[in-house]
């Protein structure tokens, strides 16, 4: 069981639609890291700002950077219907990455770029304060290790365990799972991703239930 404190910010809609857009305006105009010099356009997240569930992944692609929406393209669709599969749509969810600019040839994202990056979406986070938190991959995997101190750990062994985080306002359940391009390339994992996506809608059902 991990403890942990945060800043929360626990606002109404409209202020964090405000405070969002602000940020927004911000990371489009970052120059932070060198990914700004590549990009057609940032990608900041796309969603509903009062969601449960907020879905994080790795960087954009080409799509994402030419469109300057998340998860437009193929691992997108995959995204997508993993969410249809659990009785969402995607409007019911927010989505977002680690690194908000597209790296070359869709390359890793860097030590460096991360750092520079992570702190739009530590403001996200806290702004849109959601109860579940998916991450899709490695990097957004650990990106919640780190921030929460739960050790490194390798995500085929912790893909689907879902992590209770205690903080002061609330727990905020964080579940790691693949990352919808490594389906596309390995249909072995297919079953474990969708497998891991009803553990999603148990966990919604549950949380729904409690607020009655
Ligand atoms: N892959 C990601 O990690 N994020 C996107 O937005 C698109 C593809
Ligand atoms: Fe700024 Fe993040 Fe883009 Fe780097 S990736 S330029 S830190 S918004």
């Amino acid at each position: 069981m991990t403890f942990s404190f945060r800043v929360v910010l626990l606002l109404d809609s409209k202020s964090k639609e405000k405070i969002l857009e602000e940020l927004e305006r911000i990371v489009k105009n970052c120059t932070k890291c060198p990914l700004h010099e590549g990009r057609t356009n940032a990608v900041f997240g796309d969603g509903n700002i009062d969601a449960d569930i907020m879905f994080i992944g790795e960087a954009p692609g080409r799509n994402e950077d030419l469109q300057g929406k998340p998860f437009v393209g193929q691992a997108g669709k995959l995204l997508t219907e993993a969410i249809e599969s659990i009785g969402l749509n995607r409007s019911d969810v927010y989505i977002t990455n680690v690194v908000k600019c597209r790296p070359p040839k869709n390359r890793d994202p860097t030590k460096e770029e991360i750092a520079a990056c992570e702190p739009y979406l530590d403001k996200q986070i806290s702004i849109i304060n959601p109860s579940i938190i998916v991450t899709l991959g490695r990097f957004a995997m650990r990106y919640m290790l780190n921030k929460y101190n739960l050790g490194s750990h390798t995500i085929s062994k912790v893909r689907g365990r879902i992590f209770e985080l205690h903080t002061l306002d609330k727990t905020i359940y964080f579940i790691p799972t693949y990352h919808p391009a490594a389906i596309l390339y390995r249909q072995g994992l297919k079953f474990e991703f969708q497998s891991d996506f009803m553990k999603i809608k148990e966990l919604l059902g549950k949380i729904k239930l409690k607020r009655k």
